[in-house]
């Protein structure tokens, strides 16, 4: 059964209302994601900055625009992604968030995934990676890399907020879109190749069809 939108913004309600963990005392209000319950993509940060805390939307700040650019030149439009973090409050003054928290909130982020069911997760920096693929390599190793684990396919890129004074990193992680723009063409085309043989299967009864009509 295809996931609901009252089932996201069910899960986003709990996470407005959460005081799971202390950073629910500073935040102004909780971020829990943005985006369509049916989007293929979804793209998983580190937590909200101060922009994200005062309009209750991930990555609208400075990160975000670039973000948003980023999508742009591969033809992807974020409007159709599905943006959250592993964390959905903001850390004082922007601090990385704290073990206790990532864990406190990491259900959260299962539960979206879970409803969502994403065909390629978009895993933005080192911390992201490491709650989403513990133990599978380094950002500078994997980013621009798919991987798959278990029915999900993964891929991690360099933070865009890493990216903004950087053109080295700004120009590997418009490379590294390039290939998710390449994973999604191929599972577009290994989607319709798979629809064929039903096409073909069609077309042979047809011809059957008109064989015995003409016997
Ligand atoms: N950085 C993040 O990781 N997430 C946001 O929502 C904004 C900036």
């Amino acid at each position: 059964m295809p996931a609901t939108t009252e089932e996201l913004l069910a899960i986003h309600g709990r996470i407005r209302g959460c005081t799971a963990c202390p950073l629910h005392r500073t935040r102004t209000q909780a971020v829990p994601g943005y985006g369509p319950v049916g989007a293929r993509i979804m793209a998983v940060g580190e937590a909200p900055g101060e922009t994200e805390d005062r309009e209750g939307k991930p990555f609208v700040g400075a990160a975000g625009q670039l973000l948003t650019r980023l999508l742009e030149t591969v033809g992807l439009d974020r409007r159709d992604i599905y943006i959250t973090n592993i964390v959905k409050c903001r850390p004082p003054g922007n601090r990385d968030p704290e073990a206790s928290e990532v864990e406190a909130c990491s259900h959260y982020l299962d539960e979206q995934i879970e409803l969502l069911r994403p065909e390629l997760i978009l895993v933005l920096g080192r911390h992201a990676l490491a709650r989403m693929l513990p133990g599978e390599g380094s950002i500078t190793r994997l980013h621009g890399r798919r991987v798959v684990r278990g029915e999900r396919v993964y891929m991690p890129l360099y933070h865009p907020a890493a990216a903004l004074y950087n053109a080295t990193l700004l120009s590997t992680l418009e490379d590294d879109m390039r290939a998710v723009r390449a994973h999604l063409d191929e599972h577009e085309s290994r989607h319709a190749a798979e629809r064929e043989p039903v096409a073909a299967g069609d077309a042979r009864e047809q011809l059957d069809l008109f064989g015995r009509a003409r016997s």
